[in-house]
């Protein structure tokens, strides 16, 4: 099969002087230093893209504030709105290939992988442009009375106002928009800032929707290191919330940053989600479903189902079935379609996947497949499963966040839904099983703010996703995301006797 070459766009792109975007204007000064943009399948850096400070962090909450301030996108009649937003997504779709080989060269992900997440950010667009015209609340007068009064009382939602939305590297386009399309419906002015090492499809989208006719100022991409604007951000009293994906230790972080002004703050955290294989599933409809559950994206997944729970009398028949699965399984870089896994993010992501395996090795659990890096040239590492794993080992209880599978047996549900449970995330969660009954009182029983029975890690904008404990405050998605990104407030109104 041939390998892609980039289109023009893309090369055309890579050719610009780049920088934060900021009231529809790229600055070009570079007070935070400039940033490498480096194609993690050789190594080899793509670009520069000048960094902002403290200065570029104020010039973006000036420009969304006054753009909140004077109403140019809140006050905007919803089906404007709504039209600008779907045109949003008609420009995405026109510059899909543009956008997912971006995403490719800056984060290493497989071409179908990048087409797919670029697909689900219009698919996003889509879905919360129709939110802007149900952004009601509720008719309170005929269920109560003011203090014997006569009222009319409602209840409304109104946009938070400057939301800054701090996103990670591992699906940079993805994890932008889904924060973007529903704060853009409610009626905020934003402020994103994409992790370092993945600006590009940020900067391409942040230029996208200047086009597709929304107000400069209401979509600012700041670009800068996140111990530096990152921190500003959240440290920010002209800022009223937060949405936050990343680490937990960042998470916690910016809820203390918040207490400055008490800013709203919901978090995507990581995970180390539990898939649970009962006796009665459909073992080869399974393995496929396992094996990418945890390996697309290279395992740079939040809810990658990173812990499997094997019933014992189909455990080994299941974990030949993955080991072979996994030694097919093509990695390499991500332009090439034959390849299925491509690199890590960096080097350093590669070296604490590696520090995670030899972990494992070292405090007894086996290897059944992989276990190594792959070549000189970027950052790969083989599609890995670990067996006779022990609760206690950090690789069973850390989110490794790389290509890492770790598998223990089980003999009944009790024992599966007590180890699933065991832990400080709760993210994902999957179930394989036939019999409906079983599938129901597991998944009730399940930690986690997502489950998939007989698939893994499918989602619909229509449906909240997110966390249970640690890995997270709230909802993305569904009628709850937009909520987080509205006040609600009530109306009451005594009538005249
Ligand atoms: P991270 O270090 O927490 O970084 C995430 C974002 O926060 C980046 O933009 C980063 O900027 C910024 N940041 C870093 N320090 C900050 C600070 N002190 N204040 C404000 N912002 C700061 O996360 P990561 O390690 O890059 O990403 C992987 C993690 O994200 C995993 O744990 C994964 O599970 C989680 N994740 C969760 C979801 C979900 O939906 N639950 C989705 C994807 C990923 P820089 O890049 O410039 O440092
Ligand atoms: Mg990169």
């Amino acid at each position: 099969m041939t390998v892609h070459q980039p289109i023009a766009a893309v090369g055309a792109f890579l050719d610009r002087p780049l920088g934060s975007l900021i009231d529809g204007t790229w600055l070009g000064e570079a007070e935070g230093g400039m940033i490498d943009v480096v194609d993690p399948a050789t190594g080899s850096t793509l670009t520069s893209v000048a960094a902002g400070s403290a200065r570029a962090v104020q010039q973006a909450v000036d420009a969304a504030r006054a753009s909140f301030a004077d109403g140019r996108w809140c006050n905007l009649p919803p089906e404007e709105r709504r039209r600008i937003l779907w045109r949003f997504a008609d420009m995405l779709s026109e510059n899909l290939e543009e956008l997912a080989q971006l995403d490719v060269l800056d984060n290493g992900m497989p071409l179908a992988f990048a087409q797919w997440e670029i697909n689900g950010c219009i698919d996003w667009l889509r879905h919360f442009s129709g939110e802007t015209t149900r952004l009601f609340g509720r008719h309170a007068s005929a269920a109560i009375s003011g203090g014997g009064h006569d009222v009319h009382a409602y209840s409304s939602m109104q946009p938070v106002g400057v939301v800054a939305l701090i996103v990670p590297w591992n699906a940079p386009a993805g994890n932008m928009m889904i924060k973007l399309a529903p704060a853009l419906a409610a009626g905020n002015s934003c402020i994103v800032k994409p992790a370092e090492d993945t600006p590009l499809t940020a900067l391409r989208i942040g230029e996208l929707a200047l086009e597709a006719g929304i107000p400069a100022g209401v979509v600012n991409i700041l670009i800068g290191h996140g111990h530096d604007v990152g921190q500003a951000l959240a440290d920010h009293v002209d800022i009223d919330k937060v949405s936050f994906t990343g680490s937990t230790e960042t998470g916690k972080h910016i809820v203390r940053a918040s207490a400055g002004n008490l800013k709203r703050v919901t978090l995507e955290l990581g995970g180390k989600s539990p898939v649970i294989v009962f006796d009665d599933a459909d073992i080869e409809a399974a393995i496929s479903q396992v094996a990418m559950g945890i390996f697309a994206n290279s395992g740079q997944i939040c809810f990658a189902g990173s812990r499997l729970y094997v019933q014992r009398g189909v455990y080994d028949r299941l974990m030949a079935g993955l080991v072979d699965f996994a030694t097919r399984l093509k990695v390499g870089s991500g332009l090439d379609p034959a390849n299925l896994l491509g690199p890590l993010i960096s080097g350093k992501q590669r070296d604490r996947v590696s520090a995670y395996m030899e972990r494992g090795r070292s405090q007894g659990a086996e290897v059944v497949t992989g276990g190594n890096s792959v070549g000189t040239q970027g950052f790969f590492v083989e599609p890995t499963i670990f067996a006779n794993v022990a609760r206690d080992m950090d690789i069973v209880r850390e989110e490794i966040f790389g290509p890492v599978l770790v598998a223990t047996p089980f003999d009944d549900a009790e024992d599966a839904i007590r180890a699933a449970n065991d832990t400080r995330y709760g993210l994902g969660a999957g179930i394989f099983s036939r019999d409906v009954n079983k599938v129901h009182r597991v998944a009730r029983r399940l930690n986690a703010g997502n489950i998939w029975v007989n698939c893994y890690g499918i989602t619909h904008p229509a449906l909240p996703f997110g966390g249970f404990k640690e890995s997270g405050w709230g909802r993305e998605m569904g009628s709850e995301v937009m909520a987080a990104f509205s006040e609600t407030k009530s109306v009451l109104i005594k009538l005249a006797e």
